[in-house]
């Protein structure tokens, strides 16, 4: 799927193919929220944003409501992805809202705000997506820290 953000001139582009990989391993764990590293790589002068892999923690607490992840024990797999041609690297995260909207909690904001303010994560406009599932439902919901605000791509 291909989305936008209008007023920022923002795009981002990802394979079904990835998302429904997320969903599926983010189900293994329901009614807990399960999630991960997202990679990808820039273009167009950092306008559009193409999201192709992820790395799921090796350390994490998750319950029905909340999500904490750990970044120890990634660094290796993180690199793998520094050679390849387009180089790509951490951009964002996600994580799973079982039986939930795809809505940030005032947790995830707080999560973003670390990342922005970690110095190791030279990453200034990171992406959050949230999956929120049922059993009859799936919505995939992408959002970007960009000027001190959360806004959300649209299609
Ligand atoms: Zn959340």
């Amino acid at each position: 799927m291909i989305l936008k953000i209008e007023e920022i001139g923002l795009s981002l582009e990802a394979d079904n193919e990835l998302l429904n990989k997320l969903l599926e391993i983010g189900k293994t764990y329901y009614p807990k929220e399960f999630g991960g590293f997202l990679i990808g790589y820039y273009s167009e002068g950092n306008k559009h944003l193409h999201i192709t892999d992820t790395i799921l923690p090796k350390k994490f607490q998750a319950s029905k409501y909340s999500f904490e992840r750990s970044t120890k024990g990634i660094e290796n797999e993180l690199t793998g992805y520094y050679s390849e041609q387009p180089k790509k690297i951490y951009i964002g995260e996600w994580h799973t809202h079982p039986d939930n909207s795809p809505i940030p909690s005032s947790t995830d904001i707080s999560a973003i705000n670390a990342i922005i303010n970690n110095q190791n994560s030279c990453i200034t406009n990171p992406v959050l997506l949230i999956i929120g599932y049922s059993k009859t439902q799936v919505t995939f919901g992408f959002y970007v820290w960009f000027d001190k605000k959360i806004y959300r791509y649209e299609k």
